[in-house]
């Protein structure tokens, strides 16, 4: 059993090595730091964005792999760090924009949008056809 001035004692170094820890971390520049199947970052690429915020991967300095859960379909897939560089620096995706469909249901997706944008130049095409008339 410890006295309550041993324990302190504990608690005091504990918290002392978690600011000495907390700081060798803020010396780390997260531009240079690449993370184990990462891809780096590059901000001056990204599209521009009025929020305060910063994107972790900007504050980390590297895109990682990560893990997402398609919203139609529910099936898990993996957004690779390589897909979402493509995404954020060729792209100019939305930087606080994240992977929500699977590819199928992406493509699902698209086809839709597409039949349905058919649709309607159809329709207009038809109603200028007789406005013309
Ligand atoms: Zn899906």
């Amino acid at each position: 059993m410890k006295s309550g001035k041993q324990r302190r004692a504990e608690i005091k170094a504990a918290r002392v090595a978690r600011v000495a820890a907390g700081e060798a971390r803020a010396y780390i520049d997260p531009r240079f730091t690449v993370y184990a199947g990462g891809a780096p970052c590059d901000p001056s690429r990204l599209a521009p964005d009025n929020s305060y915020g910063v994107p972790d991967f900007v504050t980390r300095g590297s895109y990682v792999d990560v893990c997402f859960r398609c919203v139609d379909c529910g099936a898990e897939g993996v957004w690779t760090a390589e897909r979402q560089k493509w995404w954020y620096e060729v792209a100019k995706g939305g930087v606080w924009t994240r992977a929500n469909r699977c590819r199928e249901c992406r493509a699902n997706k698209r086809a839709q949008r597409e039949a349905s944008r058919a649709a309607y130049c159809e329709g207009m095409l038809r109603k200028l056809a007789r406005m013309a008339q």
